[in-house]
């Protein structure tokens, strides 16, 4: 690059900070945030920073956002999980992968990976403002907070999934409405009898996916669920999910048979609590009769339970209040370049990590999503 550029960055979370870190130091770079620099990364995995995933295939690893794969192929063809730990190592961060390809710093401390990155943008500034209203003017950009204005040769709209959506509405940037992602689920039915217990490896027909799922106080959650509140973030709410609780343990009504006939004395829950949390299969049992016992279940019953084991029904109502770990919507990818992160009809203008219509699931996805971006963002800035 030629010149040195004056860049706004509106936010300063892990997409507008990591953009500050890769972009060329000649540039003049202001973030602005209302929050300390960074301090959105605090709470990721539980303090512990999922910082990305081990996946090595950048299109499998792509298949792992409900909103965004397509568009991630050419990001991650440029900059893939295995360039953001090379760059972490750079800086001081050694990494660890742990199961299903989870990467964290060796440290497993989110407070080392905010405190290194925060070295890597000492030469920005940093200006406490909310930025209220964002319009091209002049070949360059007006920025409003309710304090002042200000001048920029570029933007870099780093806003999160929270962003004040209001301040891109003079910029007229085509937006899709957002909605919670990655979160517990409340149902129709009340688990609260159920609350803190766990199905494990569990399989849900409406999306093809195994997993644990936990009953509380609101609903349900746990790591399947995370995923179908994903998959399912822009569906109208009611909707009911369909449950397989055994799999293979009984396949059907003939090995259920078997297990019957081998404890005749025993009563229903108590065969079900051999395959179950016991207080599920205690809960599961009323319906029947808490005091069934083996012997006395003939083949309709037999074949009504097995039916309810495999489709086990609950019809969620909405997702938990305030529980939302990613926001589904955003910035209408159609409109952003995935080549430079530019809106398409407003030159200078670019949008990277979460205010883009681009979720994942859990495992350290959206963490690298906002690295890629902030990277290709970066390197067509340095390469003007
Ligand atoms: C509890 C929790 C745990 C998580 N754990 C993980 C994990 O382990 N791994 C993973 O990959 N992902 C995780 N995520 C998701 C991940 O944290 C987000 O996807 C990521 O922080 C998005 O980064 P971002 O920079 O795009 O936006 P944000 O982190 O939301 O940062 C945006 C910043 O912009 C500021 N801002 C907004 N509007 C304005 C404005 N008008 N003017 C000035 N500033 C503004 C905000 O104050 C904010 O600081 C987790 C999320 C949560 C909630």
């Amino acid at each position: 690059m030629e010149r040195a550029c004056n860049i706004a960055v509106i936010g300063g979370g892990p997409a507008g900070c990591s953009f500050s870190a890769f972009a060329d130091k000649k540039n003049n770079i202001t973030i602005f945030d209302t929050k300390p620099l960074l301090s959105s990364i605090l709470p990721t995995g539980g303090g512990k920073c999922n910082i990305t995933n081990a996946e090595p295939d950048f299109r499998e690893f792509a298949r792992n956002y409900p909103r965004g794969e397509k568009f991630l192929y050419s990001v991650f063809s440029r900059f893939s999980s295995s360039d953001a730990v090379d760059y972490f190592d750079k800086i001081g961060i050694k990494t660890v992968v742990l199961d299903n390809g989870r990467v964290f710093p060796e440290k497993m401390d989110s407070k080392f990976v905010r405190q290194k990155l925060l070295e890597q943008i000492k030469h920005c500034r940093y200006e406490n403002q909310k930025i209220t209203s964002l319009a091209a003017i002049n070949g360059g950009f007006k920025l409003t907070s309710f304090e002042a204005e200000y001048f920029f040769d570029k933007v870099i709209v780093a806003a999160g999934g929270h962003c004040n959506w209001e301040m891109l509405k003079n910029a007229s940037i085509s937006l899709i409405p957002p909605k919670p992602a990655l979160t517990g689920l409340c149902t129709e039915k009340s688990y609260r009898a159920l609350s803190g217990v766990s199905l494990k490896n569990i399989y849900n027909y409406d999306t093809n996916f195994n997993g644990d799922l936990l009953f509380t106080h609101f609903g349900i959650s746990g790591p399947l669920i995370f995923k179908i509140s994903s998959i399912r973030a822009r569906d109208e709410f009611p909707y009911t999910l369909i449950f397989d609780l055994i799999g293979k343990k009984i396949q059907d009504g003939r090995s259920f048979q078997k297990i019957l006939d081998k404890n005749p004395k025993k009563e229903l829950k108590n065969i079900l609590a051999m395959y179950l949390p016991r207080t599920f299969a205690v809960e599961f049992s009323k319906k029947y009769s808490l005091e069934l016992s083996a012997c006395e279940i003939k083949s309709d019953l037999r074949d009504a339970i097995i039916y309810d084991l495999k489709n086990y029904k609950i019809t969620v109502t909405k997702p938990r209040p305030d529980g939302e770990t990613v926001t589904s919507g955003g910035v209408d990818l159609k409109f952003v370049n995935p080549k430079t992160m530019e809106y398409k009809t407003i030159p200078g203008l670019y949008f990277i990590g979460e205010v883009l219509n681009i979720d994942g699931f859990c495992g350290g996805f959206n963490l690298q999503n906002c690295w890629s971006n902030a990277y290709i963002a970066a390197a067509h800035i340095n390469n003007l």
